[in-house]
């Protein structure tokens, strides 16, 4: 239900035939900003269901979110949702910038557990005064704010994640918390992404969960993260990837294979799609030319 303060995720999502959102993050420096800025005005005008802007893992990007956000929501028709991570954050102060993200007029909440320091597969060690989990997020914004609140998923599992099973009963914790809404982790098997769906309507859960869409144009950076986070490339990309040697021709693949995942996804009943942009829209404009989605 809408309140004065925003919109409802599921009504943000559910209007219209499908939902699509873009994810941007902080930029480092002012070409940065130029970029960022030129990304959000290009893809304004496919009127996204939202907007999110990242929390950095530390350091000065972070206060960034919360100008970014504010300045989405005053000057643009976007609805920006903001991400948040408990790491390096006793609760205090993370009461404050949920305090923040309400007086600069953000009201949707990406609330993350983020990854240690030193990296995703490292161990995670819970900052003194401060949350273990996303849950716990979850819970603190609802009773701090009228926040509406996006959580994350993992269609191949967290990477520390027990089992496929154990994940998706964290993510019907995370909903049962308060959540909204999911965005996953890039993935690149539609069948991952179904799966996880079941496995949480299984559990009696029917939040919507928008898959995050990464398209590959380097094939190289794409395995090395991927391998941090948890997502393989399928030997079949792989192979159609690789089939090809001049950049533009790798491109314009991984950009098709990004636009069958995108059809594969909307054709089996997915929500929508969450673009993670990397504040560049070029990429996904492409995408966009594929999938016949115009303005
Ligand atoms: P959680 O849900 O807390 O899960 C973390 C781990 O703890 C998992 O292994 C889970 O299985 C386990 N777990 C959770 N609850 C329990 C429990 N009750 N008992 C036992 N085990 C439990 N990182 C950033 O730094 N900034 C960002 O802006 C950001 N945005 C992201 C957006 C999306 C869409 C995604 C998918 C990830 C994003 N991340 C971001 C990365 C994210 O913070 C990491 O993947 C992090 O390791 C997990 O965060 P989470 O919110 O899923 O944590």
């Amino acid at each position: 239900m809408a309140t004065g303060s925003g919109r409802s995720m599921i009504e943000l999502i559910e209007d219209g035939d499908h939902s699509i959102s873009f994810e941007f993050f902080p930029p480092k420096d002012e070409a940065g900003a130029e970029r960022l800025w030129k990304a959000i005005s290009a893809l304004e005008p496919y009127r996204p269901s939202f907007v999110s802007v990242t929390y950095g893992a530390g350091g000065s990007t972070r206060d960034l979110t919360v100008e970014i956000t504010g300045r989405i929501a005053r000057e643009t028709s976007l609805t920006p949702v903001a991400h948040l991570t408990c790491v390096g954050h006793t609760r205090g102060e993370l009461e404050k910038i949920l305090d923040s993200y309400t007086e600069v007029g953000v009201h949707h909440l990406m609330a993350l557990r983020g990854d240690p320091p030193e990296g995703p597969r490292a161990d995670w060690t819970p900052t003194e005064g401060g949350l273990t989990y996303a849950t716990d997020l979850v819970e603190l914004a609802r009773g701090r704010g009228d926040f509406r609140i996006g959580v994350a998923a993992f269609p191949e599992g967290h990477p520390h994640a027990e089992s496929l099973d154990h994940d998706a009963d964290v993510l019907v914790a995370k909903a049962r918390a308060g959540a909204e809404f999911a965005v996953t982790q890039m993935f690149f098997r539609a069948s991952d992404y179904f799966s996880l769906v079941e496995r949480v309507r299984a559990r009696g859960v029917d939040m919507p969960i928008l898959p995050g869409i990464m398209p590959i144009l380097n094939l190289n950076a794409i395995r090395r993260q991927g391998e941090l986070v948890g997502t393989a490339v399928p030997d079949e990309v792989i192979e159609r990837i690789s089939q090809h040697e001049a950049p533009e021709d790798i491109r314009a693949e991984g950009i098709t294979l990004a636009a069958e995942l995108c059809q594969e996804l909307l054709a089996g009943g997915a929500p929508g799609l969450h673009f993670y942009t990397l504040n560049n829209s070029r990429a996904t404009l492409e995408i966009f030319e594929r999938l016949q989605i115009t303005v």
